[in-house]
């Protein structure tokens, strides 16, 4: 039984190392059409290179990102307000 285990072990080596070359070869093909935008796709203001080069394939500018961010935000409000009033009952 000792032996199923380490045979199991490198399975599973394999099924990562694979996993691994998969998700190389996608993000080299991402790259060349993946290109960050130089301009918002919300607003068109201009990305700052910075951002540029920190997001690969960005596509919206800070104030238009935090605005995405902050509606997830806004659902996890909602959730915290239902707990306040379980918590008064
Ligand atoms: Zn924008």
């Amino acid at each position: 039984m000792a032996g199923g285990w380490s045979r199991d072990g490198a399975v599973q080596e394999q099924i990562e190392d694979s996993i691994k070359d998969e998700l190389s070869r996608m993000q080299a093909r991402r790259r060349p059409s993946g290109e960050s935008a130089t301009h918002c796709a919300e607003c068109e203001e201009p990305i700052p290179e910075k951002r540029r080069v920190a997001i690969p394939g960005v596509k919206l500018c800070i104030d238009c990102q935090q605005e995405r961010d902050g509606a997830y935000q806004a659902r996890g409000g909602i959730n915290r307000r239902g707990s306040k009033d379980s918590q008064l009952k």
